[in-house]
């Protein structure tokens, strides 16, 4: 059952530099319906506009950036609501409590002169009608203790916490009011592997607890492939590939997603490999017909030509790639 979806999204910057106009398609027709109780994760590389479709889907645009068109909606107990097509009074009921987000460097948003314990009471109590402080403090109590962490931290500065626990502080101030939906940007990119494992493990229990939907950002296919129900693939504004996880890795249809995956460290390989060769194009100014051409192996005439549309070629896995066009179900 799909509690978010986006429809056609398009979400572009609108850039004035030295007086010429510049738009930068950041998302680009974008439609996917994300699931209860499932981990979907977003991978592509830097520059591809994944932050941006996150931002996106947790009401966070703010100009340069606007929704051009297209939909995103949310879907409480069946009902959707188009969120940008109601007053921003009507939007603010959602966040936190029903889709919340956890900011790419969210180790650096803590305030770096409140204590933890106050950061939780700042955040806590617009919402909590009729909570009273005690009960509040029990409650924040119980929620980190939850999540792994030590109730002497919340008496802590943030700068006294390691990198890891910023991010478990981050994780539960995003969680305790238990939203359908969490949607984290790189939540582990910057930590050693070893932290990463832990807040790994913390984003999986808090998923198996609550039976939300996590919406996850990362570049690391590493990270996919440990955590994520579903992936799609996100290149120069568009979804490229989408399926199952298991499938993705077992059988990547699109280049891009083979690239992603065979960059990927070997079990006991030292050295990253090679990964596409070249860099993402620029937003503001993308190639013509399948973006991926200028650094894909196989294009041909038709792929500079015209852009190959997202359909399914398997039962539930679809691709954006002229190759696979044409191939039916
Ligand atoms: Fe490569 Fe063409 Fe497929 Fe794009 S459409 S990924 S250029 S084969
Ligand atoms: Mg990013």
């Amino acid at each position: 059952m799909a509690v978010l979806e986006t429809r056609n999204l398009k979400a572009y910057y609108h850039l004035d530099v030295y007086g010429k106009k510049i738009v930068v398609k950041a998302v680009d027709e974008v439609s996917i319906s994300f699931n209860q109780n499932e981990i979907y994760g977003i991978a592509g590389e830097s520059g591809c506009g994944k932050s941006t479709l996150l931002k996106t889907l947790f009401d966070a645009v703010e100009p340069p950036l606007r929704v051009v068109d297209g939909d995103v909606l949310y879907i409480d107990e069946n009902k959707p609501v188009s969120i940008y097509k109601i007053q921003p009074s009507e939007r603010r009921k959602f966040k936190w409590k029903f889709i919340s987000y956890v900011p790419q460097g969210s180790m650096n948003v803590l305030n770096p002169v409140t204590k933890i314990m106050d950061t939780f009471e700042d955040f806590l109590k617009p919402h909590a009608n009729g909570f009273k402080i005690g009960e509040l403090r029990d409650n924040i109590l119980q929620h980190i203790v939850e999540l792994g962490l030590r109730k002497e931290i919340l008496d802590a500065y943030p700068h006294q916490l390691s990198g890891g626990m910023r991010q478990r502080v981050t994780i539960a101030l995003a969680t305790i009011l238990a939203p359908k939906i969490i949607v984290a940007d790189e939540p582990t990119t910057a930590l050693d592997v070893v932290t990463q494992r832990g807040v790994i493990q913390v984003l999986k229990d808090v998923q198996a607890k609550y039976k939300n939907t996590i919406v996850l950002v990362t570049h690391d296919m590493g990270v996919h492939a440990n955590m994520t129900d579903r992936i799609g693939i996100m290149y120069a504004g568009k979804i490229v590939e989408e399926g199952k996880t298991e499938e993705i890795f077992e059988k990547p249809l699109h280049p891009y997603t083979k690239f992603l995956i065979e960059s990927l460290p070997q079990f006991g390989e030292k050295r990253k490999r090679e990964s596409a060769p070249g860099s993402p194009p620029s937003l503001a100014s993308l190639p013509s017909g399948c973006a991926f051409h200028t650094r894909c192996p196989f294009a041909m005439q038709q792929c500079r030509d015209s852009v190959p549309q997202l359909a399914e070629v398997e039962r539930g896995q679809k691709v954006a790639c002229w190759l696979h066009s044409g191939v039916k179900v």
